[in-house]
This record gives C-alpha cells, structure tokens and sequence, in this order.
C-alpha cells in the first residue's frame, strides 16, 4: 500500500514522521528545526540511514526539498500519501479531508484567525504538490475534535448573524486530545466518566471530554482564547483589545503581534516565553509569570466543570503536562476544593497515575502522539480508496 510521510509545519520547523499504514508503524520520526536561519538542523530517530551530514533550509520548500531527497535514498519511490497537520479547519471539516485546489483556497481564506500556525501548513502543502506533483495530499485539523460539541458551547453572546458567518469557537490542539480520548478506557482502566485534558505547551488549552468526545474546550474562534500561554495572552477582557487601538496607539498589526507574540509566560516575566527556564529563574516577575499561569490553568479547567457537571479524572498533557511536576501541583492546589489530591512522590516522578487514593479524582500523566493521529487518519483514508 506504500508508506505514509506525516508533516508537522511550524514558523521554524517541519517534524516529520515515515509510517507504515499497518498498525500504523512507525519507521522514524524526525525534525527539521532552524528554517530561515543561519543553521538549519535536521535529527532523525530510528532510521537506518543517517541525517544529512549538512542541510541548507532558507525556507519551508526548500526544507521539505531535502527531506524529500533524503527520503528517496530510504524509500527510493514517493510515499503512498503525505498527511498535514493544518490548525484550523473551519466550519467545513470534521474529519480528515483529501487537498484540492478549492479545499486549499477554504483553508488560506481561514488564515486570519490562525495566523500564527495557519501559514506554515499551507506552505508544506504548497511545497508538497510543487515538489511531489502526482503524490495525495490530506489534511488533518486541530478543530475537527470540537465538531462534537453542542451548538450552545460554540455561540458566542453576539448577534445570530455573527455567529452564522462563522464567528464561534471552534477550539483547537484536536488531534492531542484526540489522541489522549483514545487512550483514556486503558489508562483508567474503567469507563472513563467525565475528563478535563489540560494541553500544555507553548500553545495550552484545556478539554472536556465526555465519551471520548469533546463536550466543551477552552479556546475560541482563534487560539488566543483560555489558559495564559508561552507567548499568547489566554483569556482577556474584550474591552482591552479596544483600549489598546482606541487610546493605545496600536495597530492591528501591532495588537496582533501583542497579543500573540509578546504576551503570556514571556509578556508577564519580561524574560521567556520556556517554562523550564523560568522554573530556573528566581526573579519576582519570572515567579509572577508562573503563578498566573498555573491560575489561569486552574480557572480554565474549573470553567469545564459546569458542561461536564463535575470531575472524575484530570489529565495533564504536552511539553508542560507531561514534564513539570511543580506545575502541575500547583494547578492541582487551586483545584483542592474538589476534593482532588497529588501524591508528591508519584507527581515528582512524573508516573501516569498520579493521585493520592484518598483523592476523589483521578489524575494523570499521559504523553500525546499528534503525530500518530495524522497516520492513523492517513491509513484510514488509504483503507477506504482500496
Ligand atoms: P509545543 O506547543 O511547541 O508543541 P511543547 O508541548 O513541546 O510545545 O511544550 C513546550 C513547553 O514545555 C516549553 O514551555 C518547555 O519549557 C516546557 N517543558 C518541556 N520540558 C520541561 C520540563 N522538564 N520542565 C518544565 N517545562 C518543560
């Protein structure tokens, strides 16, 4: 059937991934980091053939042209299909989709509320069918898990007609909790009830699933929405926005880039938007930084409380979730009011079980695999075409 080549585009960087469509195996996944830079760097883990000894990237298109260079000495013919990550699916797109030429001009006209993902993936498309002209291309959206939601937890308070041109929330970071709602009957080992996953990384948001579907989540129509982030503010009053153009001087261009880029983690430390260097900071405003955030974390997920009607396991994912043990203790002590409690030992050890048994609510640590889900969806879509 071929294999299936999985691209994870972002501004600076392209994490790929050769898969198997049995299983899916994976064969090795790797990145290409430093795109537009002095330097790029491609790693590989668990190929037979070594990474290039040097690699020239000065844009997206000619990074995707070595990877693909160096994957015909691996595979020596095209892959069967290459499969995208692409951030915001719009209205459109519950599941994964075959790439046209109209479905590509739905997703550009969707850039402006993904503005800081949307571009890099529809660059790796471009680069794709330029470079492999003939090859299928699908793409996979971080929105397409919110579809479930009801219409109540999409609407915005604004007028019906906003709200029928497209204006409600659509969340985002789909195929991560996608990922984690399938492992969540194994991990719990029972019928897992009602579950709030907290996505932790530069980009964070929260989840409510319920049945392995999602039931509510923390960001909106754009992913500015939620839980503070690296760079991106989370939730803020929308009267600031106003302010910032009104009296502030700033604009749209310069909101945008604010409220984006230099806010969050690294807008309230002053100093890095990397959680694990400000843990290493000993700063007031670095210290700052991290308490909001883990408030922010906490109100978030309280707020899924009301569509969930309550609590029976907390999940911490990402960058973050998976590997700050402080962190998560600190969002947990928020949240001590419902009757949910760490096991220091178990938290610090970063185990997947990581409540005490006196706590009403089970918690956990599970790694996400985003880049499964896109060769699980590639293999279904190959499955279907035979
Ligand atoms: P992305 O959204 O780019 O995929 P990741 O999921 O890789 O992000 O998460 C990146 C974040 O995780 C960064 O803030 C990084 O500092 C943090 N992180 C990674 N490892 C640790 C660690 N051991 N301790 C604290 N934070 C960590």
């Amino acid at each position: 059937m071929g294999s299936i080549l999985t691209l994870n585009a972002g501004s600076s960087s392209i994490k790929f991934g050769l898969y198997d469509p049995d299983g899916p195996n994976r064969h090795f996944s790797g990145q290409i980091a430093g795109i537009g830079g002095p330097q790029a760097e491609f790693k590989v883990r668990g190929s037979q053939i070594p990474a290039p000894a040097s690699f020239r990237a000065n844009d997206h298109n000619e990074a995707l042209a070595g990877l693909l260079t160096w994957l015909s000495h691996y595979l020596g013919k095209a892959p069967a299909v290459v499969s995208h990550r692409i951030v915001h699916g719009g209205e459109r797109y519950a599941s994964a989709v075959e790439l046209t030429e109209p479905t590509i001009a739905y997703l550009e006209s969707l850039t402006p509320l993904a503005p800081l993902h949307q571009p890099h993936g529809l660059a790796a498309i471009h680069a794709v069918t330029r470079l492999l002209p003939t090859t299928p291309q699908i793409a996979c959206f971080d929105t397409a898990f919110h579809q479930t939601q009801a219409s109540l937890q999409q609407r915005f308070a604004l007028p019906r007609s906003w709200h029928d041109r497209g204006v409600r929330r659509y969340g985002f970071h789909g195929l991560s909790y996608e990922y984690i709602a399938d492992q969540l009957p194994t991990v719990l080992d029972t019928h897992p009830g009602r579950v709030v996953v907290a996505h932790l990384g530069n980009g964070a948001s929260a989840c409510a699933i319920q049945n392995g579907r999602s039931v509510a989540s923390t960001m909106g129509l754009t992913a500015l929405d939620g839980l503070m982030m690296g760079s991106r503010c989370g939730r803020l009053d929308p009267g600031v926005v106003l302010y910032l153009q009104q009296t502030g001087g700033l604009s749209l261009d310069d909101t945008a880039d604010l409220l984006y880029k230099q806010s969050g983690l690294l807008g309230v430390s002053g100093i890095s938007s990397d959680m694990r260097q400000l843990l290493g900071e000993e700063s007031p405003q670095a210290q700052e930084a991290i308490e909001l955030f883990c408030l922010s974390a906490a109100r978030e997920i309280a707020s899924l409380l009301v569509p969930l009607g309550g609590l029976d396991a907390l999940i911490f994912t990402a960058g973050i979730g998976e590997n700050a043990p402080e962190i998560r203790a600190r969002i947990v002590d928020h949240l001590a009011w419902l009757n949910i409690e760490l096991d220091p030992q178990k938290n610090a050890a970063n185990a997947q079980h990581i409540a005490t048994v006196r706590s009403g609510v089970a918690v956990c640590v599970i790694a996400t695999d985003e880049e499964i889900m896109l060769a699980r969806h590639a293999a279904n879509w190959l499955q279907r075409l035979c």
